[in-house]
């Protein structure tokens, strides 16, 4: 190893020691710290956050790269360390390009519009909202002018979220979905209404929950050893790097549901992280970086394999020791309830079905906010009108439309598209582990679900961000990204279990 590798090996490695200090602070915000601890949290964050940004931005870490980069160094460099080096220079290069005012301006009105966002909620009033809706917009497109200059606004975003992936090839992937969604939903939604099933709504005791979760999260493969579980308001996962990967979720007394999903989402999320080459911790190579990505893999486990009857077979007499109420619902009963399709106002609450015009709806926002330059003032009604074409339901209020996610006053747009690509990148897994691991259905059934978690471990979560989303799929599956396989699932699947 060449010295100047060793000497930014050793920078690294200081640097991420910043950042463990803060994620645990994260973790630990979301997770433990009491309501005034809070103040104290977010000023020592921002203290360790603002010298972790300052060591990726100095000129000391502009000259290793340079060092690096150049032949005689990076010729001798393994593959991982190329990769390390070329997404570290093209980092920097971005992040250096940010004026200082630009980038603590951007940072501060994210903070104010976060907590503006949750009072407008609250209230229903998109009028409180809607400047720092705006304030987000601008600085999104001038720091946009920074980072990707040259580069059209909402490709650089996309780009941002999935790398490699941009508008011509979502629009082609998301007009096929719609072709084809918009007639099956209204064949499912012609047969009659199903009855919902009170005994959902009865009391589930947390503690028996938390228990489900734990034999959930150990039956997909979970690896408790290298991972915990926290409680907050919303489920997340985060990571120190593969030998510590933890997630969050949330237990409400009469809907058992929420939190069985979660934890099955969440982890997906978890074990993608636990399996990546443990060479790439702490590295930009190691923990997933591509978003779409990132949600094939929760995705998968929460609705391809989930949602799945053959799921439960094995372990639905194991859910009802722990949660007695199911012990009154036959699984017939229970699969049904899970892919219960209707039309609903919140995303997050949507079925697998109905859920692709809930991210179509909001690419469509976020195109014709960046491109077509609708002012503000304008949205509510355009989501509105885009409800009604996609799901023939007006929202009654802003709180149960427009203002529902939280993602825009973050200035994250570009990012809920990365949820439906994980989804189109699962019809395609899908298809080629049955090529290569034979009938999921048969698999499940046997209990034999942890053979599917080897086969994505191996394909996709051994190797964390060194390949963006395109290569990943092609690799894996041999073809072009198309919407062709999981139109087929869904068209499979529901005309089954609704007779159409
Ligand atoms: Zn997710």
């Amino acid at each position: 190893m060449s010295n100047l590798l060793k000497e930014f090996q050793d920078y690294l490695a200081k640097m991420n020691q910043y950042e463990h200090v803060v994620t645990l602070l994260y973790w630990d915000m979301k997770t433990g710290a009491p309501k005034l601890g809070q103040d104290g949290h977010v000023a020592a964050l921002t203290h360790f956050s603002t010298e972790s940004f300052a060591m990726s931005t100095s000129e000391k870490m502009g000259e290793m790269l340079d060092g690096l980069a150049k032949t005689e160094e990076y010729d001798i460099l393994t593959d991982t360390w190329k990769f390390i080096v070329k997404e570290m220079k093209r980092d920097y290069d971005r992040n250096k390009r940010i004026p200082a005012d630009v980038y603590a301006a951007f940072v501060q009105t994210q903070a104010q519009a976060g907590n503006v966002w949750l009072e407008a909620k609250e209230k229903s009033d998109y009028s409180l909202f809607a400047p720092y809706l705006q304030k987000m917009i601008d600085l999104t497109i001038e720091m946009t002018g920074y980072t990707d200059p040259g580069k059209e606004v909402y490709e650089a975003l996309l780009d941002q979220y999935e790398a490699g992936m941009d508008s011509a090839t979502i629009d082609r992937l998301f007009e096929d979905l719609k072709e084809e969604l918009i007639p099956l939903v209204k064949r499912i939604l012609s047969q009659e209404e199903q009855a919902a099933c009170p005994v959902f709504s009865g009391y589930f005791d947390p503690n028996g929950q938390r228990k489900v979760q734990e034999m959930l999260l150990d039956y997909i493969g979970f690896c408790k050893d290298a991972g915990s579980v926290g409680e907050s308001e919303h489920p997340f996962t985060l990571n120190f790097s593969s030998k510590d990967v933890r997630l969050t979720n949330h237990y409400y007394e009469h809907d058992p549901l929420s939190a069985i999903f979660s934890a099955i989402h969440e982890g997906g999320h978890a074990i993608f992280e636990q399996n990546v080459n443990p060479e790439y911790d702490n590295t930009v190579a190691g923990s997933c970086r591509y978003m779409g990505l990132h949600e094939s893999q929760s995705r998968f486990y929460e609705n391809i394999l989930g949602r799945n009857q053959n799921f439960w077979l094995p372990i639905y007499d194991k859910l009802g020791e722990l949660l007695p109420l199911f012990q009154e619902i036959p699984l017939e009963d229970f699969y049904r309830e899970i892919n219960h399709v209707k039309n609903s106002f919140i995303r997050v609450n949507a079925d697998e079905v109905t859920y692709c015009f809930h991210i179509i709806l909001r690419y469509e926002m976020e195109k014709a906010i960046f491109r077509d330059h609708v002012p503000v003032n304008e949205l509510p009604a355009l989501w509105n009108k885009k409800m009604q074409e996609y799901l023939q339901i007006t929202p009654a209020n802003d709180a149960e439309g427009i203002l529902q996610d939280m993602h825009w006053s973050d200035g994250g747009f570009g990012y809920f598209p990365s949820y439906l690509l994980g989804s189109i990148y699962d019809g395609m897994l899908l298809d080629t582990l049955q090529e290569e691991l034979g009938n999921v259905d048969e698999l499940l059934q046997n209990g034999q679900i942890k053979k599917i978690t080897a086969w994505l471990n191996q394909k996709i979560h051994w190797y964390g961000s060194t390949r963006k989303p395109k290569e990943a799929i092609r690799s894996v599956c041999g073809k072009e990204i198309s919407a062709e396989p999981l139109i087929r699932y869904f068209k499979e699947k529901y005309t089954k279990i609704y007779s159409i």
